[in-house]
């Protein structure tokens, strides 16, 4: 998976629009979730732009993987050059109720809107199998698994690098209106198992320590 490849993968697709946009008839809502080096987003948001796309790239506030530092700096801007928008991602798996994850979303939404200066609209949420998100009303943002973009159209994600039994190609050919996850860490060219080594390495810890039980799955 390379983001070459990525690139004629969406262009199979509907014209791309935004999760804010009134969606029109075809639609595919391209959205990223970055659990990696914010590094991998410039190519990505590059390709997208070559191929006259738009997207939603959702950075946390509170990763293992990466800080909001100069690199994470230097991948906002080129992705909002590219003409794609800055949401959150965010990790409510440790939060005791919707009303702490509500405050919660608030919260980081504006630490990112203070330290990039764009408005923050998307909220995207980590591990969402952890807790039943998709009900929750984060107005005036937007929950990407509210059933409008989730339950109601298709939905595709490159999970590691495990489409699930489903042609990838197929899926974005056919489609009405779709929203495709995708993680640019996935794209850079490697397989799993190098990309959970390199993450490994960067954390002092070991694959197997590092890896859920999907991602162990996934290289079996
Ligand atoms: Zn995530």
């Amino acid at each position: 998976m390379t983001f070459d490849s990525y690139g004629k993968l969406i262009a199979l697709g509907p014209p791309t629009c935004r999760f804010t946009d009134e969606l029109p008839e075809r639609a595919l809502l391209l959205r990223h979730d970055i659990d990696d080096r914010p590094k991998w987003i410039e190519p990505m948001a590059r390709v997208e732009a070559e191929r006259g796309a738009v997207s939603t790239y959702c950075l946390q506030i509170r990763s293992r993987f990466y800080a909001l530092d100069e690199e994470a700096d230097r991948a906002v801007r080129t992705l909002l050059g590219c003409g794609h928008e800055l949401g959150l991602h965010f990790d409510s798996s440790a939060m005791a109720s919707d009303d702490e994850v509500v405050e919660g979303v608030a919260r980081e939404a504006r630490l990112l809107e203070d330290r990039y200066e764009t408005p923050i609209r998307v909220v995207s949420f980590h591990m969402p199998g952890v807790r039943p998100v998709g009900h929750l009303d984060v107005a005036p943002l937007v929950n990407t698994y509210a059933p409008r973009f989730f339950a109601e159209i298709g939905y595709l994600s490159d999970s590691n690098q495990n489409w699930r039994g489903k042609d990838p190609a197929a899926e974005l050919r056919a489609a009405r209106r779709i929203q495709f996850l995708t993680h640019p860490t996935l794209w850079s060219g490697r397989p799993l198992r190098a990309i959970l080594e390199e993450q490994a390495a960067r954390l002092g810890t070991t694959v197997d320590e590092l890896a859920t039980d999907d991602q162990k799955a996934a290289m079996a």
